[in-house]
């Protein structure tokens, strides 16, 4: 795998840091382990450098993320529009990672497309839409902390790189793999790791705070939606899981509380794809989907979910009732029935 970046691309990025002052980061909405590693890294790096950062985003993040350095200064829109308006005024550059088209800032749309300055993409997400100076754009990589790793090393900024740099970095690689269980079958992301690891990551930390904090509410709500909610559809090599509000009110549900759900009927042999659908008191109902193998979940999303992502992870929105979502769904799954064979 080659990530090796476009000297053009390397001296754009050198020089929009090195001639400008004020910065936003941004990510997508329901910003996850990369999303948030990739910013508050990279936002740590020029605030080093002596720069102004801030990093906005859409929404709240899960609070088993909120001991990153520099996590508990992230501006969202739900709760600082005013405070995000003003900022995005003045800044000079907008760095937007892990995220390929500005819709996925949902709220934060317009106030980016409004904004003229230039723009630093890093991004692993198939087709970059955004218009952008400096875009470092390689789907192939586990994520966008990998990315952004090659980025500051190319960049001449891995002095900058520190304790705090590295365990974001790590992060975003750890969950966006999956523990590297998928999307890391090459040797360069195990190099990236290793080097990082030189920076006294604490592993152990990162992995305790991630994954051992479940309250008893969110483990409940975990093994109801396992043993009542999932429909295995065997003729289709295929499932899917609901989360409805009243599973939500049951279980006192929690900002990332679903995280990692939507993976676990993969373990079955002979299921291919996978969906998870919850339920909103406002707004339309999210999809999730998992595939192993040459099952195309972003192609499936796209076609009747109004979405994308990568091959095997990929999500999008159903505008309607959870039953009418899984009646598309089902649909789906009908006309993809040879693919799934
Ligand atoms: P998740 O199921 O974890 O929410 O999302 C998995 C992947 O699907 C994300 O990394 C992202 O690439 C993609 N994805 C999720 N939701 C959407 C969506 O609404 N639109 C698009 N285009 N991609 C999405
Ligand atoms: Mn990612």
């Amino acid at each position: 795998m080659d990530f090796t970046i476009e000297p053009q691309i390397v001296e754009k990025i050198q020089k929009l840091i090195a001639d400008n002052q004020v910065f936003a980061i941004t990510s997508h909405y329901n910003s996850d382990g990369d999303a948030l590693g990739s910013s508050t890294a990279f936002a740590e790096i020029l605030r080093q450098m002596g720069k102004t950062v801030k990093i906005v985003l859409p929404n709240d993040y899960p609070s088993f993320f909120r001991w990153m350095n520099g996590a508990r200064e992230i501006l969202t829109f739900d709760r600082n529009s005013k405070e995000i308006r003003e900022y995005v005024k003045n800044i000079d550059v907008l760095i937007c990672l892990d995220i390929n088209e500005l819709t996925r800032t949902e709220a934060l749309e317009p106030i980016f497309s409004e904004c003229t300055k230039p723009r630093i993409v890093v991004d692993h997400h198939i087709n970059l839409q955004i218009d952008a100076e400096a875009p470092v754009s390689f789907h192939e990589a586990s994520s966008t902390c990998e990315l952004l790793y090659h980025v500051l090393v190319a960049c001449g900024f891995e002095n900058y790189i520190d304790k705090s740099v590295a365990e974001s970095l790590y992060t975003g690689i750890m969950t966006d793999t999956g523990r590297l269980d998928y999307s890391s079958n090459y040797p360069e992301v195990y190099y990236v790791m290793g080097n990082l690891l030189r920076y006294n990551v604490n592993k152990s930390f990162i992995h305790e705070k991630i994954n051992q904090v479940y309250s008893y509410d969110r483990f409940s709500l975990q093994a109801t939606v396992m043993k009542e909610n999932f429909v295995y559809l065997p003729e289709y090599h295929a499932g899917y899981m609901t989360i409805t509000n009243q599973n939500k009110k049951d279980y006192n549900f929690q900002l990332g509380d679903s995280e990692g759900f939507v993976n676990m009927p993969l373990c079955m042999r002979d299921l291919k794809f996978v969906a998870m659908f919850t339920e909103y008191e406002k707004g339309p109902v999210k999809a999730s989907f998992r595939s192993k193998g040459k099952f195309p979940a972003n192609e499936f999303a796209g076609d009747y979910f109004n979405g994308g992502g990568h091959f095997n992870a990929a999500g999008g929105k159903y505008q309607g009732t959870l039953s009418e979502a899984i009646e598309v769904f089902r649909k789906g799954l009908e006309d993809y029935k040879e693919k799934l064979q």
